[in-house]
């Protein structure tokens, strides 16, 4: 912080040249060779072989300063000329002048820079002050030449004020840098927030589409068109705070090449024991058997119907619909010789009325792998296979997993 210095000019400009008003005091106090003194704030400094010698050092001082900091300086104090108090010892010119400079405090008309009310640096125009926080935006920027610049602001209320301020204060463009950034790790009392934008060309990845193909094995799968990637040209906006970047965001896009998708053919033909094929449906079951004629549907005879009749002849063969375990494989009385497999995932399946069973309990089998053969046992009137899908203890309706 600096000081609140409240100029008291005692400077008059008479055709260009500054001349200390204390010349013309200096006529009030007596006739000239007797000795004089420099006062400051009305306490003399420094006394002098007489009042011209006295008016000489204060306009030389502030000559000689103007042209060293190439601007017209003053005085903070009030600088006079009086008659020395009595008994004084006079001093040389230069000792006059080291104790003036030592006494008095020099100004200048300079430009303060505030974020927030707050004098941050002292500079020696309004001019400067503002190249100042010019050459603090652009310390922020980054070197990636393929950014362009949208904004650069003050996250404070940044002015710029001009003002008398004191040469002591006064930074150069670096320096005032410094102070605004913060100095041995202070935080920063001036927040630049920069918004860069950035234009690039990018892939767009091909989506994969599966298509089911009845020409390929189940588990087979067959690449058709293969994928390739399309390319879009996008627009992401930074947001830098202080150069650190703090948000990103896409603010458009424009499509290039499209990308073209992988199709992938995935088999559902199943080969089964009997050397026949059927096809797999979406839940991964395949229909149970040769024939496809329902002869009684899931629900029918007042909804009591806990399955699927499809008809067939004595000795067609059953396949298991999916990979499963055997839970059970033997007479079960009005199911008649029965299986039943377990798919996991809480689902299972049943086949009723078989004529005869080839798997036994604890059995693994595969998809389309025959377990027996269609018959008539138990409760049955004629060859037919009841089917029957059981969904977490419940029978559902078997035909949407076999379709
Ligand atoms: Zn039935």
């Amino acid at each position: 912080m600096q000081q609140d210095h409240s100029p008291k000019r005692s400077m008059l400009i008479i055709g260009g040249v500054v001349v200390s008003a204390a010349i013309f005091m200096a006529a009030a106090f007596g006739m000239s060779g007797d000795p004089a003194a420099i006062l400051v704030d009305g306490q003399q400094v420094a006394a002098v072989k007489d009042e011209k010698t006295a008016a000489s050092i204060i306009d030389n001082y502030l000559t000689e300063q103007s042209t060293a900091l190439q601007a017209e300086v003053f005085f903070a104090e009030d600088v006079t000329v009086s008659a020395a108090a009595p008994g004084s010892d006079k001093l040389s010119r230069r000792q006059a002048l080291e104790a003036l400079d030592e006494a008095s405090t020099l100004m200048l008309d300079g430009a303060v820079i505030l974020a927030d009310g707050q004098t941050i640096a002292s500079l020696n125009s309004e001019d400067t002050a503002k190249k100042a926080l010019e050459y603090l935006k652009l310390s922020y920027l980054p070197e990636d030449s393929t950014l362009q610049v949208i904004d650069a602001k003050f996250a404070e209320d940044v002015t710029v004020q001009p003002t008398a301020v004191c040469v002591d204060d006064l930074l150069d463009l670096n320096e005032a840098k410094l102070a605004m950034k913060g100095q041995d790790g202070s935080p920063a009392p001036i927040t630049v927030i920069t918004v860069l934008e950035k234009t690039k060309t990018e892939d767009v990845p091909y989506e994969t589409v599966y298509k089911t193909d009845r020409s390929l094995r189940y588990g087979q799968t067959q690449v058709k068109q293969a994928g390739v990637n399309g390319s879009r040209e996008v627009t992401i906006q930074l947001v830098q705070t202080n150069g650190v970047e703090t948000a990103r965001q896409e603010i458009s896009s424009n499509p290039l090449v499209a990308a073209v998708d992988e199709i992938i053919l995935e088999g559902a033909m199943v080969q089964t024991a009997s050397r026949s094929t059927t096809y797999m449906s979406d839940s991964g079951m395949i229909w149970p058997t040769t024939t496809t004629r329902i002869s009684s549907y899931y629900g029918e005879r007042g909804g009591g119907h806990s399955g699927l009749d499809i008809d067939g002849e004595f000795g067609d063969p059953v396949w298991a619909a999916k990979a499963g375990t055997v839970v059970a494989a033997g007479y079960n009385g009005s199911y008649g010789n029965d299986i039943l497999i377990d798919h996991g995932g809480n689902v299972k399946t049943r086949y009723s009325h078989l004529q005869t069973i080839c798997v036994e309990a604890g059995d693994s089998v595969d998809i389309g792998e025959q377990i027996g053969t269609e018959g008539s046992t138990g409760n049955s009137t004629g060859s037919h296979l009841h089917f029957e899908v059981i969904v977490s203890g419940d029978r559902v309706n078997p035909l949407p997993y076999i379709k």
